[in-house]
């Protein structure tokens, strides 16, 4: 049996093209994106990737931690990794970020791409451009186009808003302009409130409804987070009362029991779990198979690096729902633009008018651009059963001692 003999965690950032304004946190200007980056491999050398988005070094210290549970473990034994991801939550740290490197190794010593290990048949899935920034109205029709022209017929956009009458007319005219040939979403980004840097509006059910009244008039595909993530009862009367598909589910972090109970309570039309934060690829998988067996839609979200848009493609494809709603393509050109987003992969994962081909190597099809990773990136841990590295040495021997941006955030 093969078992965990090394792990590796890394930082590393990338200058975005043009600025980006996360419609998610009101006043923020980002001009980087930043990954962590983990890689783990068995004693016979096969490894596995996966990687999280970086706000700073808020992770620096968890190597040891991630050290203690799993060297020397059997990689294929997903139970004992979310048993071990659950221990180190104990001390206030919820790494489900990490889990889909075993499935990466996995995957290999099975020859198998993993959503196919899963018991997937979708080679191709279906794709929505998924935008990230809050625009005025000429700005989004034009935005609309250009996705339309590239080949996509669905459109996520965002509202937020103090002004509800704003927002209504945001969508209104986004979904008139594309009538007859794309389909709009909307997410609102109520689910979490970010007022780290400047004031964010909060929804209640009163203002929910009316938008979602607006939303179903308006033809919209779905409306997603209109109401904060913990408020399941409003959540729940929201979804019986809308004539407009309700979407959510990608921060909660207690992974699938929580998300069964929401789903049970049908807080949630479609529920659109993220495999990084909410309970790895095993649990979100769990939560599509619940979803199917309830009637409820599902499609996971994506939002974020390269890496957690093919980790979760992966689930979309074995989920049987590939074909029915579309996955989150995460693209806002001119600041999130696919290489950006994809900075420290081989090659960007693209689209094919809309759709997505999935990768066909063994595991996830993660593949890491080491000389970008060397140039962008920092490995600030290391160990394996018998050493143990903060700030190690590469491989070749040249220091990787410098200090780390402090404005390398995403
Ligand atoms: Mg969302």
């Amino acid at each position: 049996m093969p078992v965990i003999d090394l792990v590796e965690l890394y930082y590393a950032s990338a200058d975005l093209p043009a600025p980006f304004e996360p419609a998610w946190v009101p006043g923020s200007r980002r001009m980087k994106t930043g990954f962590y980056l983990i890689r783990i491999a068995t004693d016979d050398g096969v490894e596995g990737w996966s990687g999280f988005s970086a706000s700073g070094k808020e992770r620096a210290g968890i190597g040891d931690g991630i050290a203690d549970a799993f060297l020397g473990t059997d990689p294929t034994d997903i139970d004992l990794v979310h048993e071990r991801i659950k221990i180190l939550a104990n001390g206030g740290l919820r790494h489900w970020w990490i889990e889909p490197a075993f499935w990466d190794v996995k995957g290999k010593l099975a020859g198998l791409p993993v959503y196919k290990l899963l018991g997937g048949t979708d080679d191709r899935i279906w794709l929505y451009a998924s935008s990230g920034e809050v625009r005025g109205i000429e700005a989004r029709r034009e935005e609309a186009e250009a996705r339309f022209a590239e080949g996509f017929n669905v459109m996520k956009m965002r509202v937020h808003d103090w002004d509800e009458a704003v927002d209504i007319a945001q969508i209104q005219d986004l979904a008139d302009h594309m009538k007859g040939r794309m389909r709009i979403a909307v997410d609102c980004n109520q689910a979490f409130r970010m007022t780290l840097h400047g004031n964010a509006p909060i929804w209640d059910l009163g203002r929910a409804k009316r938008f979602a009244d607006a939303a179903a008039e308006a033809g919209l595909f779905w409306v997603e987070e209109p109401l904060y993530m913990e408020w399941y009862d409003d959540m729940a009367a929201l979804a019986a009362y809308s004539r407009v598909p309700i979407a959510g589910g990608e921060l909660h972090t207690s992974g699938y029991p929580e998300l069964r109970y929401m789903a049970q309570k049908r807080c949630y039309d479609i529920f659109q779990p993220d495999a990084m934060w909410s309970g790895g690829i095993k649990q979100v998988l769990q939560v599509g198979e619940f979803c199917r067996s309830q009637g409820l839609g599902f499609s996971p979200h994506s939002w974020g690096n390269g890496l957690g848009f093919l980790i979760n493609a992966h689930i979309m494809a074995a989920s049987g729902f590939a074909k029915e709603y579309p996955f989150e393509y995460p693209y806002c050109p001119p600041g999130w633009t696919l290489e950006a987003r994809d900075a420290i992969l081989a090659r960007p994962s693209m689209h094919e008018n809309g759709w997505f081909s999935m990768p066909q190597e063994p595991g996830l099809g993660i593949e890491i651009d080491r000389k970008a990773l060397d140039k962008q990136g920092v490995c600030f841990f290391r160990a394996t059963r018998k050493e143990r590295h903060w700030m190690p040495e590469t491989l070749d021997g040249s220091a990787m001692r410098r200090e780390i941006s402090r404005e390398g955030a995403q």
